[in-house]
């Protein structure tokens, strides 16, 4: 919302020096380089008899949209997440196919864990997200980020199908990813491949070798069978899913991991989706932004360059970003830094809102949701016997949920006072037999606090009673 003075002047076709001597006449003491407020810009327009329009940038402004051409497209690996109950073996499983990875690479490297890692194998890379089980799955979905392509359902074949199993099911479905059976623990005596298949089929999971559109893998992760097996299925399947993106763009990614690290400050693991990340790039992701200061892989190699479906750790960041929080590389350093600004902002004026308007017809949703747990009433009367009534009247209202305070009482009508007072309590306003004067009319407009008039008491205090109740009816 602000603009630097050496940018308007060439805007409006007048010599810098010209302007800030305006501006000093209006008492606003700026240099060329510094940034003037919209209003101020606006006068200063009007001095010259230009109209100087305040447009507000939105992020597309900012960020280009750059559609990716068919050409632009090249396959990318496929990212993996590992489900199924608890103790169906889906840590040894991820546990397993990591050693697998770390050995084809340097001897005796050591892994980090990043919260994801990637496996090469001659036919191709495959990517996995080292979180097994569906909470972090959800939890980004929920995000509006989706990571994964395919879903590699464990089931212990002496145990079969379970509620976890089943939920896995349904995750994978709604979210429309391809699910691959791996049928582990084959290795022990009781184990029972064909009784999985059976319960599976019920759940209108149903294998390829029995006509269905499943692939199966029986495994043993602990007894190291069949691993390589499973992960050409994978590849397999992502085949056939013809998974691409633009290696070239400026890169993209999601959040799955962050943290405060001691030594590096914020750091955060991306999952890139799209283009290349390089050192130095500048980027934005969720009010944070920041510049690639440094970049690890899941060995904890220090790199140049992450490319499609890697993870990399990455230092750099303003502050601790969220997972699920989308990583978009900006053209430069002050495209990044307004992104975030212009989030933040928003995120400010939605808290804001969200905080300052306490009404009796949300009182419920606050209460419910452990937002408030107190009621914060300012009370005026016409006299003092019904303002006392009243008062008693509300206070026992009061229940384990939610106490109710009045604070703040009298006789009289409803001043500006008390609307700034709710205001600034986050309270809402009663009065009996009182009407607010225009000032606190206005004031309670512009900072949308709720003047509940009322003529009769019990009408009163049945409306916060049913308002603490969630049963009251929007409209009255
Ligand atoms: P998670 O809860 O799904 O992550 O399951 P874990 O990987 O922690 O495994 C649960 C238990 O099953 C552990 O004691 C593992 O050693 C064991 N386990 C995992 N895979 C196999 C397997 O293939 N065969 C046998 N016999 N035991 C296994």
């Amino acid at each position: 919302e602000n603009i630097v003075v050496s940018e308007l002047a060439k805007l409006m076709g007048v010599k810098a020096t010209e302007l800030i001597k305006k501006l000093m006449l209006m008492g606003v003491m700026a240099s060329v380089n510094q940034a003037i407020d919209a209003d101020t810009a606006v006068l200063l327009g009007g001095e010259y008899g230009i109209e100087v329009k305040v447009k507000f940038l939105t992020e597309d402004d900012l960020i280009p949209v750059h559609d990716d051409k068919e050409e632009e497209l090249t396959s990318r690996p496929p990212i993996v997440t590992v489900m199924g109950h608890v103790d169906h073996g889906k840590t040894s499983l991820l546990d397993r196919i990591r050693q697998t990875a770390v050995a084809e690479g340097e001897a005796g490297g050591i892994t980090q864990h990043i919260g994801a890692y990637e496996v090469k194998m001659e036919k191709g890379t495959i990517t996995f997200l080292d979180t097994p089980g569906h909470e972090a799955f959800t939890t980004l979905r929920a995000r509006g980020a989706s990571v994964t392509d395919v879903v590699i359902l464990v089931v212990a074949a002496d145990d079969g199908v379970m509620p976890q199993t089943k939920e896995a099911i349904d995750h994978a479905k709604a979210a429309g990813v391809k699910l691959i059976v791996a049928i582990n623990k084959i290795d022990k005596e009781n184990a029972n491949p064909d009784m999985v298949r059976n319960q599976l089929a019920e759940h209108g999971v149903i294998s390829e070798d029995w006509g269905g559109d499943y692939q199966f893998q029986e495994i043993s992760a602990k007894a190291n069978l069949h691993i390589e097996d499973l992960l050409e299925r994978v590849l397999l399947e992502a085949e056939l899913l013809e998974l691409k993106g633009n290696p070239t763009a400026l890169a993209e990614g999601i959040v799955i991991e962050s943290k405060l690290d001691k030594q590096k400050g914020a750091v955060a693991t991306v999952l890139i989706n799209r283009g290349t990340l390089n050192k130095g790039d500048n980027f934005v992701v969720g009010t944070e932004f920041g510049k690639v200061r440094a970049m690890f892989n899941y060995k904890g190699a220090s790199i140049k360059e992450a490319g499609l479906s890697v993870p990399v750790e990455i230092m750099g960041f303003s502050g601790v970003p969220q997972s699920g929080d989308r990583f978009v590389v900006t053209p430069d350093e002050k495209t990044a830094r307004q992104v975030a600004d212009l989030r933040s902002d928003e995120a400010r004026k939605k808290n804001f809102a969200e905080k300052s308007a306490v009404s009796l017809a949300d009182l419920f949703n606050k209460i419910k949701e452990g937002e408030l747990k107190e009621l914060n009433i300012v009370l005026k009367a016409d006299v003092q016997g019904s303002l006392e009534a009243l008062k008693s009247s509300l206070i026992k209202l009061s229940n384990p949920e939610v106490k109710i305070n009045i604070i703040s009482n009298g006789v009289g009508g409803i001043s500006e006072n008390d609307v700034i007072l709710a205001s600034a309590s986050n309270a809402v306003v009663i009065g009996f037999n009182v009407r607010p004067g225009v000032q606190a009319r206005v004031k309670a407009e512009q900072e949308g606090i709720e003047l509940n008039l009322y003529s009769v008491i019990y009408q009163a205090i049945d409306d916060v009673k049913q308002a603490m109740e969630g049963m009251l009816d929007p409209s009255s």
